[in-house]
């Protein structure tokens, strides 16, 4: 594609649509680009309870709305592309996706963060036939079932809460003896009489029989006991790693991956901008994701305009 854009936002979530809608109200050219369809995580999300203004809201209503506000603002979007490479270091960034090459002057990362993997034997074999990430796409398969959660987060515990709907018997198997998850979220947990806690261990195998998930070896920490429990799903919810598999490198990074960027959300690179769970933040939630994303909008804006500045000023060659 010729077109240059002013700013391309990668990733469709509540942290791009908000930038988007930033970016565009600033009157710059802006495009949204999406390896799937926009909305982003809350899509899989229960009930929100914690976003200001909507007590208790699903998840997919909320993105809904934040994908309807944002078309009311002149934003081009590109859903189900597939990238193949990102370059982020020339002045002028290009995406090359398998449909086309987008070109922009400046760049929003907002690719979010996936559910991270337990790296133990068995889950990638019984991925899809036992082992989910997903209790609100897979949770009605477990009807009278027993399932077992991983984790001991807001996710883990809300998750394992929503799991109750449909299994019998929902295991919260937690590494330490005490829950990371909100003390309102743990206080409704141990009185829902489904669920059982698992604390100080760790799962060390998921067993199947007739391709679909039987067991799960675990292991206590303090006794170092191993034992096995019959489960026919496992959901582990122990956090998120960032989407940043394109373009890792091109900014600086924490340890684990998450992009750096300062109170205006400027990555390392000029031009480039981080904002959501993509960058390294002490909360990931849809509020401070939206937050991000407007701060990272404006950023963009402000950039540009100061580069039109000195182009007047100094007569520097356009970017
Ligand atoms: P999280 O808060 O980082 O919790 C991850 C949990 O998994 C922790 O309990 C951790 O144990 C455990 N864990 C990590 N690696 C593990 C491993 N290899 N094996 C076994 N256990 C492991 O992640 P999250 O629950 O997905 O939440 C992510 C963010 O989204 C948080 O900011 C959370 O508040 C937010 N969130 C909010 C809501 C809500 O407010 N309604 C709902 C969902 C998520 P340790 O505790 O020992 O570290």
């Amino acid at each position: 594609m010729e077109e240059i854009f002013d700013c391309i936002i990668l990733g469709g979530g509540p942290a791009g649509l908000s930038a988007g809608l930033y970016a565009a109200r600033g009157n710059i050219k802006t495009a949204i680009l999406d390896i799937s369809t926009l909305g982003g995580q809350p899509v899989n999300y229960l009930e929100i309870e914690n976003y200001l203004g909507f007590p208790t809201i699903e998840g997919w209503e909320l993105s809904e709305k934040f994908e309807n506000h944002a078309d009311k603002f002149n934003i081009t979007k590109f859903t189900n592309e597939e990238i193949q490479n990102i370059d982020l270091k020339s002045d002028i960034k290009t995406i090359t996706t398998l449909k086309d090459t987008y070109k922009a002057r400046t760049i929003i990362l907002a690719t979010g963060a996936s559910a991270s993997k337990l790296g133990i034997k068995g889950e990638l074999e019984y991925t899809g036939k036992g082992v989910s990430y997903c209790a609100v796409c897979d949770g009605a398969f477990y009807k009278n079932k027993t399932v077992v959660v991983i984790g001991g987060g807001n996710a883990a515990v809300e998750e394992g809460m929503y799991l109750t709907k449909f299994a019998s018997k929902v295991y919260i198997m937690h590494r330490r003896n005490e829950l990371r998850a909100d003390k309102i979220v743990q206080e409704r947990a141990f009185k829902n009489d489904k669920i059982e806690f698992i604390f100080d261990t760790v799962p060390l195998e998921i067993i199947g029989e007739n391709n679909r998930v039987s067991k799960i070896k675990c292991q206590n920490k303090i006794t170092g006991e191993i034992k096995e429990i019959e489960t026919d799903g496992v959901f582990p919810y122990i956090g998120f790693s960032p989407n940043t598999k394109y373009f890792n490198g091109q900014v600086l990074q924490d340890e684990r991956g998450f992009v750096r960027v300062d109170e205006n959300m400027r990555t390392s690179e000029v031009g480039v901008f981080a904002a959501g769970d993509v960058r390294r933040t002490p909360l990931r939630q849809v509020i401070t994701a939206v937050a991000d994303g407007a701060v990272a909008g404006f950023s963009a804006v402000k950039y540009l305009e100061e580069v039109e500045q000195m182009i007047k000023e100094e007569g520097i060659l356009k970017v």
